[in-house]
């Protein structure tokens, strides 16, 4: 393992202004420039913050590097059309559920117990405590939408108690107590304790509460833990200890608490972990799987578990926003480009391997056996949507796109009460005994003991209004599309409400009124998703040229109260084919209509009581697609038929037979498709994203 020590020449001037002597052991530090955060002379460094009410998902507003600045989750009311019904229920039924989930799985009791207020034991693997923080992320998110005070009180409760633990050192964490106290921060629970994993989420639910309430109780219990406990005695200095995350999540944590106090040593302790602390006796082996101990710009590709390395890429690229730091975007890149060639599954997931939940070879993209978790879909679209504040490109917008419609959507039921952890590209129930993430053969479950993704799932869906715009210093970007209204302004301080109305994704036709309090030259960058080939773009009915799929069409004008913008996507649904070197895919095809990722669920198909499984279909790629909308099925979604042929089960022959055999005969039929992210919502059926083709 190379480990090269890099800086940049913007940080060593900053650093070496106020550098303290260094022991040589700690050169590499010293080379870093962070020894000065860790002496006694630390640099008054700040930035503005921003009113906690106007800060976005993540706050760009004062991060040098983001050419794009996110806009308030609450100034966007996403209102009735696509998402609007899964937000309903997120809030409805998710939500509530969870809690009572936590509650009863004794997540709760586990800090209440080291307040001597329940005799319950501790429950729950190292990372328990992360779930409340997710959750507590989610409710942020939806109590900055609006308030709810039912909710906003139990909270409330919860933080009470969870902070009523947090020692006079600063330490705050249910499992390494007791017995086990001696085992904090050793260099093997760094590794696999997820202490700093806790506390990640920790700040991370801390800020999106603050931002929705300025509350900062959980903030406030998340910087003692930070300033009392860590920075003083880990990092570089004599006289600290070595520090790996382990799990990456609390890199891009420490930016956003730089980003919300304006102190600038969260994000050089970002920096520092990013960079990777020599001193921690790693294997080659834990380098990989864990995604950090070694600098992140020596990362030459996608490798190891799948949402370590999601959240180590969102931190790196929290890190690049601020500092511009060169080798980071490098490498960042040439990641993306590793994701985008040979690494991303067809409906936005990642993570091909279930041993390790890990990345696989490059083009080693299984369907069945896919892990393509929920939180590694997830962690795609943070990290893309940091991506695209750093560039404004839309091709990340088309990534995010891709697996929030798709990989991230199919991780919860349409009614919001159980949740995939594993998000495979196909599925035989009668087949899956042996997954250790089914229960009784159901790949949906309303709890698991490891319960990262349903918590991630809610924060996800309560912060979408946060993803549809961001503005730039000539204009506002449009990133995705549904019925909806923003209320923000521009950087010069004017008003601006933009509203959507459209059928998307199952219609391309997207309608938008921009209204200025007051008329000013600016432009409106829309996204011309990548998947539409042909594209119209009228502004107040007149045609305006040069929209190109997968970016971003800047229309530049006097803007003034209700003047329109018509966008019409190409609906035409694309039959896609993989990479040959997919071998599980070659001979199939997938169907793709807008952002919308389609599946066969042998329930929709006509034989699917005759015992018969989807081994023997086939569709001809001669064949049209013809899509129609079913109001009642699955609370609302487009159907798609298209030509194909059945032949008898795959089974009713030997396992191996002479190729010279003929081929038993085909009847025609007509296959049908529903959207890959509403499978498993009804009896447990057989399921595939590729289907073999016939070519005529
Ligand atoms: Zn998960």
């Amino acid at each position: 393992m190379i480990v090269k020590d890099r800086f940049s020449r913007r940080r060593f001037i900053t650093a070496t202004a106020s550098m303290l002597p260094a022991a040589s052991v700690y050169a590499s530090a010293k080379s870093m420039g962070l020894v000065s955060m860790f002496g006694t002379a630390q640099r008054a460094e700040t930035t503005p913050t921003t009113n906690w009410r106007d800060a976005g998902v993540i706050d760009l507003s004062h991060s040098p590097y983001a050419k794009l600045k996110t806009v308030p989750v609450r100034a966007v009311v996403i209102q009735d059309g696509f998402w609007s019904q899964r937000r309903k229920t997120n809030v409805a039924s998710s939500i509530p559920s969870m809690h009572d989930d936590l509650i009863n799985h004794g997540r709760m009791d586990n800090f209440k117990r080291l307040a001597g207020k329940s005799s319950e034991p501790q429950k729950g693997p190292v990372y328990s405590d992360s779930d409340i923080y997710k959750w507590t992320e989610a409710v942020g998110f939806q109590l900055q939408v609006g308030d709810q005070p039912e909710l906003r009180k139990s909270t409330d409760a919860m933080i009470r108690d969870v902070v009523a633990i947090q020692e006079p050192s600063g330490y705050l964490n249910t499992y390494y107590n007791g017995d086990k106290k001696t085992l904090r921060m050793q260099y093997d629970t760094q590794t696999t304790g997820h202490e700093l994993y806790n506390i990640g989420h920790m700040l991370q639910g801390a800020i999106a509460y603050y931002r929705a309430t300025g509350d900062r109780t959980l903030l406030d219990a998340g910087i003692r833990f930070v300033d009392d406990f860590l920075i003083p005695n880990y990092g570089p200095g004599a006289n600290q200890k070595a520090i790996v995350s382990g799990h990456p999540e609390i890199e891009m944590a420490l930016v956003e608490l730089s980003r919300t106090t304006g102190e600038r040593k969260y994000i050089d302790l970002a920096g520092y972990i990013l960079h990777g602390d020599a001193r921690v006796p790693l294997k080659p082996q834990q380098i990989v799987y864990m995604y950090c101990g070694m600098p992140f710009t020596s990362r030459t590709k996608l490798e190891g578990h799948a949402v370590r390395a999601m959240y180590a890429c969102c931190g790196a690229t929290d890190y690049y926003l601020e500092t511009g730091d060169a080798s980071y975007w490098k490498t960042l890149n040439a990641l993306w480009d590793d994701l985008t060639a040979h690494q991303l599954y067809v409906n936005g997931g990642v993570g091909a391997r279930a041993a390790g939940e890990a990345f696989g070879d490059a083009y080693e993209l299984p369907n069945a056996q896919a892990y393509g978790e929920s939180c590694a879909a997830i962690g795609n679209m943070m990290w893309n949507w940091r991506m695209l504040a750093a560039s404004g490109e839309a091709k990340f917008t088309d990534v995010i796109e891709r697996a929030l419609y798709n990989g991230i959507n199919s991780g919860m039921s349409l009614d919001g009460k159980t949740y995939c952890y594993r998000n495979p590209l196909a599925f035989d129930p009668a087949g899956e005994s042996r997954d250790r993430h089914l229960v009784d053969g159901k790949i949906r479950n309303a709890w698991y003991d490891t319960t990262c993704c349903p918590p991630n799932l809610e924060r996800t869906f309560a912060s979408l209004s946060g993803y549809f715009y961001s503005t730039s210093s000539d204009g506002v970007y449009v990133h995705l599309y549904d019925n909806s209204e923003m209320n923000w302004n521009l950087h010069d301080g004017t008003g601006l409400k933009v509203e959507q109305k459209t059928n998307y994704p199952w219609s391309g036709e997207v309608k938008i009124k921009v209204s200025p309090a007051t008329p000013s030259e600016f432009v409106m960058y829309v996204r011309i998703p990548g998947w539409s080939t042909k594209n119209t773009v009228k502004v107040n009915g007149k045609e305006f040229a040069g929209a190109k799929p997968g970016q971003y069409l800047a229309i530049r004008r006097r803007w003034s109260a209700d003047d329109t913008i018509d966008m019409q996507f190409d609906m035409t649904t694309h039959l896609l084919k993989a990479n040959p070197a997919v071998t599980e895919d070659r001979g199939r095809v997938a169907f793709q209509r807008g952002p919308i990722v389609f599946c066969m669920e042998h329930l929709d198909q006509p034989d699917h009581s005759s015992g018969m499984n989807l081994a023997g279909y086939t569709v001809l790629t001669d064949g049209v697609t013809t899509a129609h909308f079913e109001p009642t099925l699955l609370d609302g979604v487009m159907v798609l038929s298209h030509p194909g042929t059945i032949s008898k089960s795959a089974t009713d022959t030997g396992l191996y037979f002479p190729a010279s055999t003929p081929e038993a005969p085909a009847s025609p039929t007509t296959v049908r498709l529903i959207p890959y992210y509403a499978w498993a919502n009804r009896d447990p059926a057989s399921m595939q994203v590729w289907i073999p083709y016939k070519q005529a």
